[in-house]
């Protein structure tokens, strides 16, 4: 993603401590009192500007839901998304490292982790950063329920292979595999905005869901 310098940014991000949590370690094992319910928490890693986790926010008000994003320049689309949708009371966003998660979610803090377009870190050193490498898989593990869910959607071809491989010898159920999305949409999907920009160009999109096994 292009980033772009918006000084104005970190002032907008502080502004709205409602929205883009500020201290989240405090709510480490105790996501309800955030959004004061024990419905279930689906995050998204890499949430970008923000319209995938909105719309989903918006769709199943029954769900809580976090993005998270690494960057400021990025994250503030995100939350004038959130604003715009009227701050869905079940929608919050994190600007933290997806690398961390540990520091801010505990075992069955999470139901379900979503990864759309994942930066696909295609030279084979940086391949520890893929977010669906080994090693981030046990993180997911150790923040999700028993039997949690990734669902991973992406138009590259490559990171799709590697996350099938990755996530078959770490021993995870594949539920849902699909080489082309958009040939059969489900009417509930929800695209993002890479997913717009590559299905326009009449790209293919790769989607999966896959299963921890306790
Ligand atoms: N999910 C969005 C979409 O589909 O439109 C954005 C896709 S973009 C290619 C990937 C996003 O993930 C970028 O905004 C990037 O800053 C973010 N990202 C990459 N690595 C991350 C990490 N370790 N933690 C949090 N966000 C990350």
């Amino acid at each position: 993603m292009r980033l772009r310098n918006k000084p104005w940014a970190e002032e907008f991000i502080n502004s709205h401590p409602e929205i883009i949590i500020p201290t989240p370690e405090n709510y480490k094992g105790k996501w309800n009192e955030a959004f004061g319910n024990n419905n279930p928490l689906h995050i998204e890693v890499g949430t970008g500007k923000g319209q995938f986790v909105t719309g989903m926010a918006q769709a199943n008000p029954e769900i809580n839901y976090i993005g998270i994003e690494l960057y400021d320049s990025v994250i503030v689309s995100a939350l004038e998304k959130v604003i715009a949708a009227n701050t869905p009371p079940n929608l919050r966003l994190l600007k933290v490292n997806g690398a961390d998660l540990a520091k801010y979610f505990t075992k069955n803090d999470v139901s379900r982790v979503y990864l759309n377009f994942s930066d696909p870190w295609p030279k084979t050193r940086h391949a520890k950063r893929r977010l669906t490498h080994e090693g981030f898989l046990k993180l997911y593990e150790s923040i999700l329920i028993d039997n949690g869910e990734i669902h991973f959607k992406t138009d590259n071809r490559g990171l799709f292979e590697f996350s099938l491989i990755s996530m078959s010898e770490y021993g995870m159920l594949l539920k849902f595999v699909s080489l082309n999305l958009h040939a059969d949409e489900p009417k509930d999907n929800i695209m993002t905005e890479y997913e717009e920009k590559f299905s326009a160009k009449g790209q293919p999109i790769y989607r999966l869901e896959s299963q921890f096994i306790s």
